[in-house]
């Protein structure tokens, strides 16, 4: 069966493509951030690191937590159904680990799906990012707008920005995706599962494009 990775820079829209893709073949999805966000709650001594981590901005987990965690959800996953990996792996070396934890059950990856977003077009849509603080309920002044304003469709409340989502944080968050993701590309392309797919297009074309290059 297929196992894929979707990787894109933040605001890329991957993470509503992999989706996409989840429910399109009927796949089972890997969100590293809900994964790890899980893990976090786990009052354990890896479970605390992790929540620590995660709760400074800007800060990713160190590569042989993250693949621990991995290691025991495909030790649990269905290998014969195909796995989409969502914001993991991110990094030359954690690609390498995921590759030999699937080689040892005699999975693999089959295909690499990069979206590509110029840097200020991820600037823009991640700086139009709301959410609301009181039911979390999450909007886009761009491709997602409120009804109204910027209030809350559902409670009405004013719409905040995450902390996360302030220009220099973005930007800050931006430098560190491609300084540690380049390598793993590069890498991907030599091998020639690579696909670059063009981000900047709307949701069903880009959808379809994946699509066309998975059964290919
Ligand atoms: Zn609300």
């Amino acid at each position: 069966m297929m196992n894929i990775i979707v990787l894109g820079p933040p605001g890329s829209g991957k993470g509503t493509q992999a989706k996409l893709i989840v429910k399109e073949l009927d796949f089972q999805y890997f969100e590293s951030g809900d994964i790890l966000r899980e893990r976090a709650q786990e009052q354990d001594t890896l479970g605390q690191e992790i929540d620590r981590i995660i709760h400074q901005e800007g800060k990713y987990v160190p590569d042989e937590m993250v693949v621990a965690i991995v290691n025991d959800w495909i030790t649990e996953a269905k290998l014969e159904q195909g796995i989409v990996f969502d914001g993991f792996p991110r990094t030359l070396n954690q690609y390498q680990n995921l590759q030999k934890i699937l080689t040892e059950r005699g999975s693999g990856i089959d295909k690499v799906i990069y979206l590509k977003v110029r840097e200020e077009e991820s600037v823009r849509r991640l700086s139009a990012r709301r959410i609301c603080p009181q039911c979390d309920l999450e909007f886009n002044l761009v491709t997602k707008p409120p009804k109204k304003d910027e209030f809350c469709d559902q409670c009405q409340k004013k719409l905040i920005q995450r902390q996360d989502d302030a220009p220099e944080i973005i930007k800050k968050r931006l430098k560190t995706y491609y300084q540690l993701t380049r390598p793993l590309v590069e890498s991907v392309r030599q091998q020639g599962i690579l696909e670059e797919i063009d981000g900047e297009r709307s949701i069903d074309e880009i959808h379809q494009d994946i699509l066309e290059r998975i059964k290919k």
